[in-house]
């Protein structure tokens, strides 16, 4: 029977982003599962939608013996420290050291985590897990479509392999995907062909989505290729934000017949013009979605994607908020207009403290630096009234990381002139509609939804929308990749807008 080690190391780094992931960011899980370490892995993880889940899913069915290292995830943001970095891969090389004869590795990893003092973070890791374990262990790892793949991962490790949706709705098959290749690997014997082609250029995260096109075309062929090739292929689109030098798209696969097919994956992927990005000035997102609530059945969402904390963002800005109020879409749409989540953590604990029903003195949000170099809007001042409070732990129903318990600290809804706003005192994507139900929102009930996501809002949110919105807002992350002070990335890639 198979013995294999599990560990995750997740984190999308945002280099240009204005807070750390420190060893505190691992450790808290707000966003994420936090830490933990050994039998305690597979009770907190399993069952979520989350790749690790679907790893041991998978190898619970070949009969593999698990041994449980450490998961460790952060929400994206800007560099890993040197210091929460060295713990995780200690951790990691510790176990695998202690772990006597093994059969294989598999790692959950992101793909796109920029630490300090490693800039290719994840092949950092895998490098010192192959120097303990020599040339022949099979290491497999799962990655994020958003990783920013380097030559030294795919050199280290026996297989890679990304989702294949954004939003992620495949991240436990994903799991059981590379499952399947440890498997292949096991019964191979050693490491499989493997060819990778790196794209010339970035492409924003908003024209990434594989609900519209042309990655929705793309992944489909992608499968045709591998059933055509015995191949097991992956397009990571890459993260637009990590400022070094394998920043990029790549295509690659494993197989006999590895070359033929990431080459004409890499001929459909790499026509340039087809990536089109699709947004406006969040003041015109706000005048066109208020036009378009008036005749739409169901509510017009708008994406603030510059302050997306999936993305490195800190969820707190307000330029959305002072559109609606200066536009006055809440006396429009008196208590029909929401925008969540804002991370606030003063005036999630003054609202839990004063009560339903209290009015408040509040300066919501926060200016924060931004890569233009100008900060970002300035608070919005004014009396707000505190319609619900809740304790900010919320168990997602949607599609994606389904199952996942977050933990956002004290939260609220805060209303200001018909506007509500979800408040939380943690950091999280809006893309589950959980999260403002917690705060008594009812997405369904409103005409206009901002919410601080690029993409993944999309799984839970746009099958209840008549149409989304792309606004840019000032914020941490570029929707135009094009628009950062890049200092790292090489002349061959394309910086044209
Ligand atoms: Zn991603």
């Amino acid at each position: 029977m198979a013995r294999i080690l599990i560990a995750g190391y997740q984190h999308e780094t945002n280099t240009f982003a204005p807070s750390l992931a420190d060893w505190a960011a691992f450790t808290r899980g707000d966003s994420f599962p936090a830490f933990v370490r050994g039998a305690a892995m597979v009770e907190q993880l399993a069952g979520i939608n989350i790749p690790v889940a679907g790893f041991i899913d998978y190898a619970r069915g070949q009969g593999w013996t698990l041994l449980p290292s450490c998961w460790a995830g952060a929400i994206p943001s800007s560099y890993v420290t040197t210091d929460a970095f060295e713990r995780i891969a200690a951790a990691m090389v510790d176990d695998v050291r202690k772990a006597g004869s093994l059969d294989g590795i598999y790692l959950d990893l992101h793909g796109a985590a920029v630490a300090e003092q490693a800039l290719d973070s994840e092949g950092e890791l895998l490098a010192r897990l192959r120097a303990v374990v020599g040339p022949g262990l099979p290491i497999v790892a799962s990655l994020d479509l958003h990783a920013n793949v380097t030559q030294r991962m795919l050199r280290e490790a026996d297989a890679l392999v990304a989702y294949r949706t954004y939003p992620h709705v495949d991240m436990a098959r994903t799991g059981a995907r590379a499952g399947e290749l440890m498997a292949r690997r096991l019964k191979v014997g050693r490491k499989e062909p493997m060819h990778a082609r790196r794209l010339p250029f970035l492409i924003p995260l908003n024209a990434q989505s594989t609900w519209t096109e042309p990655a929705r075309s793309l992944f489909e062929e992608l499968e045709v290729l591998d059933r055509e090739h015995g191949s097991v292929s992956s397009f990571c689109m890459g993260f637009p934000a990590s400022d070094f030098d394998e920043c990029a798209p790549m295509v690659w696969s494993h197989g006999a017949r590895a070359e033929s097919a990431a080459d004409a994956l890499f001929a459909r992927a790499a026509q340039r013009t087809q990536w089109q990005l699709d947004c406006q000035p969040a003041r015109d997102a706000v005048t066109q979605a208020l036009a378009l609530a008036e005749r739409s059945p169901k509510p017009i969402v708008i994406a603030d994607t510059q302050d997306n904390p999936g993305a490195g963002g800190d969820s707190n800005t307000t330029g959305l908020l002072h559109a609606l109020l200066a536009q006055g879409a809440g006396r429009k749409f008196p208590g029909r207009v929401a925008l969540g989540l804002l991370f606030d953590p003063a005036a999630g604990r003054a609202a839990l403290e004063a009560g339903v029903g209290a009015e408040l003195p509040l300066a919501l949000g926060t200016a924060v630096p931004t890569f233009t170099g100008e900060p970002s809007d300035p608070p919005v001042q004014g009396r707000f009234k505190v319609l619900a409070v809740a304790d900010g732990v919320c168990t997602l129903k949607g599609p994606m990381m389904t199952g996942l318990t977050v933990r956002l600290g004290p939260s609220a809804c805060l209303e200001i002139d018909g506007i509500r706003v979800a408040v939380v005192s943690g950091k999280k994507q809006l893309l589950d509609r959980e999260l403002l139900r917690m705060v008594g929102i009812h997405t369904e009930q409103m005409r206009v939804v901002v919410v601080k996501s690029s993409n993944h809002f999309r799984a839970d949110f746009q099958p209840h929308a008549s149409q989304v919105l792309i606004a840019k807002a000032a914020g941490p992350m570029a929707a135009d990749p094009a628009d950062l002070p890049w200092t790292r990335l090489p002349a061959s890639i394309d910086r044209r807008p």
